[in-house]
């Protein structure tokens, strides 16, 4: 039975160029977000003596399912969370949910989040802190909300991601956010850039630019962290959005 003493912990697994897999651990059990590469999670999970329960997926993209074949034939007996609008394109799905459709994994609840817009079918999930027993509610969003940025549109509209950044905007300001790249220190330096003048985007980049030069992870970051310094967040019209969007994919450092 699962109690608020159970040792619940977030770690970050850093794989290929800047994707982050993360591992929610309980015990001796580990829910994997994201595996884009299956070897270094499996290496990871056993020098911790953990056993795979499940794998959480936020969208299709190889650099986000690519490890899940191989994990799953090492622990046969772990769960696949996916889109169920995207059961073709993400394999071996044993639980297929959609926005509002609630599960548990470990005895915990988790909330599906439609966040639709870097891909038609894009998931986030949330864990509500007083239920898990976390130090603060967690959001995996995948490639929906960076540090400092947001997704390509490469499937939704700017009118799709508008609606997941309010979405995602109306979660508790402490909400920690565990996305799937490592990305905050160039979507800062797009940020301020556009407006130089901004006091807590240029502080946010300086402390950024300081935990990167010591190759260290900015995330998770929170809610609140973003509604004062990620522009997307920030847009208040699906237009401000869309213009935004379009600065950053033609910008170059
Ligand atoms: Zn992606
Ligand atoms: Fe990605």
């Amino acid at each position: 039975m699962p109690n608020e003493k159970d040792d619940h912990k977030i770690q970050a697994i850093p794989v290929l160029k800047d994707n982050i897999v993360w591992a929610w651990t309980i015990r001796d059990q580990a829910v994997i977000v994201d595996p884009a590469v299956s070897e270094p999670v499996k290496t990871w999970l056993e020098a911790k003596g953990l056993s795979l329960n499940s794998i959480l997926q936020t969208h299709h993209h190889e650099d986000h399912i690519g490890g899940t074949e191989n994990l799953i034939k090492h622990w046969p007996k772990a769960s696949v969370i996916a889109s169920k609008d995207d059961i073709k394109r993400i394999p071996f799905q044993t639980i297929s949910v959609r926005h509002g459709r609630n599960f548990s994994l470990l005895g915990y609840p988790i909330e599906v989040l439609g966040v639709a817009g870097h891909t038609k079918a894009h998931l986030a999930y949330y864990l509500p802190r007083k239920k898990t027993g976390l130090g603060a509610p967690a959001l995996f969003c995948g490639d929906t909300l960076f540090g400092g940025g947001c997704g390509r549109l490469f499937e939704g509209t700017p009118k799709d991601m508008f609606k997941a950044m309010q979405l995602l905007n109306s979660l508790p300001a402490e909400t920690k956010i565990y996305c799937a790249h490592e990305y905050t220190e160039e979507n800062l330096k797009w940020a301020n850039s556009l407006y130089p003048k901004d006091k807590l985007i240029e502080k946010r980049l300086a402390n950024v630019k300081k935990i990167r030069k010591d190759r260290l992870l900015t995330l998770p970051s929170t809610i609140s962290e973003e509604r004062r310094t990620n522009l997307f967040l920030r847009a208040r019209t699906v237009e401000e959005l869309a213009n935004l969007r379009q600065n950053k994919d033609n910008w170059k450092a």
